[in-house]
């Protein structure tokens, strides 16, 4: 039980990689609040973890506004008292194609949900957590923000900034200790996937996961254990990295 006691929020929540995350803090001890724009989803994930045992609430929130944040952040404090792991996971990516063909739309989503949103969640987070003595906030970057792969331009700046803001939370944030990390995933089996291959063929998927040394995708398991380490006391003493779980330096 690594997490005993504690209170985690892991925002997109209600899928792919934020249900893996949500599930394993569960089944280490947390309480979790699962938040997401789906709210059906964020339920059934929430509903599956009491059904194992364990203690879950379902939030619908728009973690790129600010009201649903600050609801979200309450739902932890008020639901179970405090809030020791704030999960950044939800995310979103613009269609594949030319930096200039990108729509000013989907420009400012990516940038609202994958950037913003870490704006909100810190404003609100970050006066609990100082409150209670520290804390761990860790963000769903990508492999995109450290290599991108072309076609996904701004989607690469989001995670690139995702990247820059965690680095720079922690150096203000340590001495509060409140630490905050970032993964840096290769994309998985999610619905986001068919965005960084630029479709969805065999083809396609063949020279993707040829492209990883590991020669595969990641699953919400590869995912979720990583942010154990990070939402847990294992790594008490780590702040500002940004770790990569990529099955080998992709490119
Ligand atoms: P991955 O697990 O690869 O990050 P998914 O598409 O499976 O990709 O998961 C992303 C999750 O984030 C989805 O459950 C989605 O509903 C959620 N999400 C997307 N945008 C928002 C948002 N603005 N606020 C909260 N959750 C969001």
């Amino acid at each position: 039980m690594r997490l005993a006691n504690k209170v985690a929020i892991v925002t997109g929540g209600g899928s792919g990689f934020g249900e893996g995350i949500a599930q394993i803090f569960a089944k280490e001890g947390a309480k979790i609040v699962v938040a997401d724009i789906d709210g059906k989803a964020a339920e059934r994930v929430a509903q599956a973890i009491g059904a194992e045992g364990g203690a879950a609430r379902a939030v619908t929130a728009d973690v790129s506004k600010d009201a649903d944040t600050k609801r979200m952040i309450a739902e932890a404090v008020d639901g179970f008292g405090r809030l020791d792991v704030l999960v950044n996971n939800a995310g979103v990516t613009h269609l594949n194609q030319p930096l200039v063909e990108v729509t000013e739309a989907d420009f400012d989503r990516c940038m609202n949900v994958n950037v913003k949103a870490l704006f909100w969640a810190a404003r609100h987070a970050v006066p609990v957590m100082r409150a209670q003595g520290g804390g761990s906030i860790l963000t769903v970057a990508s492999t995109a923000g450290l290599r991108p792969r072309p076609g996904l331009v701004w989607y690469n700046t989001s995670k690139g900034a995702a990247i820059t803001a965690t680095k720079a939370m922690a150096v203000e944030l340590a001495p509060e200790q409140i630490r905050v990390n970032c993964l840096c995933p290769v994309a998985g089996e999610t619905p986001l996937l068919a965005s960084f291959m630029g479709g969805d063929t065999p083809e396609l998927r063949a020279k993707f996961k040829a492209s990883v040394p590991m020669g595969r995708l990641s699953t919400p398991q590869d995912i979720a254990r990583a942010a154990l380490f990070y939402a847990s006391d294992d790594s008490a003493f780590i702040t500002g990295t940004a770790l990569e779980v990529d099955g080998g330096r992709c490119i």
